[in-house]
């Protein structure tokens, strides 16, 4: 195999293409039946309040189970369904589940969903949440959207007024994977975003290296500047926890350490173990198991 040099590296290359393109074919021309069968099902990341531990809310993440091909990442298939113009039916099916799950769950434990630039043109999403929140008893305050930069910017002016007109029903507006794209700090004040997803790549360092500690503190410290809900996404260790508690004004914080994103069936029991009782001790005593 040493031998084969260039040419073989290249052949490689273009068979791992092929494999690629014609993977993306596949799911192209099963994408819309998968939606209109129901394959698409979802999973529930919980975030949590970093100082008492408690669930404060759920993220709804959207999940494909292929019949033959196994599980599709929403990475690769929300982008085909953005393409093919599916992205509409999608998100409606999400709000629809996220909110009646949500109805389900103990204490007042909100909800959120992602929702893509195509959406503000292609769903009244108002009209669609008010719809899904009628539908399952659910306050509106327990459901939040979670958007990212590229969808703000792609629908600059249609999503200040969809955005405004859900924060006015009292819905949460997050802003997803702060730092990433853009970064255009403007957008921090044109827009009614009331909370902060710092991105994970943030954190990455945060227990080993002081700059990079420094430097999510300062943004959260921004965040929390303009009266935003600071939260850091993809916590993976106790020691990145600890650094936040001791030096950032981090409030909630999701990611592997406290959980993966689980099936709907398992979240209300997550929630009352974590929810139950003297919550800090007890989310101490979760993570041992
Ligand atoms: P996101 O909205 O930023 O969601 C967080 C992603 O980070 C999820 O990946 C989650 O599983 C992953 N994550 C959480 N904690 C950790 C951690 O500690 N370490 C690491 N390495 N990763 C962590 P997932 O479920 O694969 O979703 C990827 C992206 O796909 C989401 O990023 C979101 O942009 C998009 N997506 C998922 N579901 C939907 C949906 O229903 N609608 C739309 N429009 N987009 C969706
Ligand atoms: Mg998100
Ligand atoms: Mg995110
Ligand atoms: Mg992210």
């Amino acid at each position: 195999a040493a031998k084969s040099g260039g040419r073989g590296r290249s052949q490689l290359f273009h068979a791992q293409m092929d494999i690629d393109y014609h993977y993306r074919q596949r799911l192209k021309a099963d994408l819309r039946d998968a939606v209109a069968d129901g394959e698409l099902s979802l999973a529930f990341q919980p975030l949590f309040d970093i100082d008492t531990r408690r669930v404060v809310s759920c993220e709804a993440l959207a999940r494909w189970n292929h019949a033959e091909l196994g599980p599709v990442p929403p990475a690769t298939f929300i982008p085909l369904a953005e393409e093919m113009g599916l992205i509409s039916d999608i998100t409606a099916w999400v709000v629809k589940n996220a909110a009646r799950e949500c109805s389900q769950w103990p204490g007042a434990v909100g909800v959120a969903v992602n929702v893509s630039a195509r959406d503000f043109r292609g769903l009244d999403l108002p009209e669609l949440i008010d719809a899904a929140l009628v539908d399952s008893a659910l306050p509106a305050a327990r459901f939040e959207i979670e958007v990212t930069e590229t969808a703000v910017i792609e629908e600059r002016e249609l999503a200040n007024r969809t955005l405004k007109t859900l924060a006015d029903k009292g819905i949460a507006i997050a802003l997803d994977d702060f730092g990433t794209g853009y970064s255009s700090l403007s957008y921090l004040n044109a827009l009614p975003f009331t909370k902060l997803k710092i991105d994970r790549s943030f954190l990455v360092d945060i227990a080993t290296k002081p700059r990079a500690l420094r430097l999510l503190a300062s943004v959260a410290r921004l965040g929390r500047d303009l009266d935003l809900t600071v939260v850091a996404e993809g916590v993976e260790t106790e020691a990145q926890l600890e650094a936040m508690v001791a030096h950032t004004l981090v409030q909630q914080v999701q990611g592997y350490h406290f959980s993966r994103p689980l099936p709907a069936r398992d979240i209300s029991e997550l929630i009352a173990r974590f929810n139950s009782g003297a919550s800090k001790d007890q989310a101490a005593e979760n993570r041992k198991h």
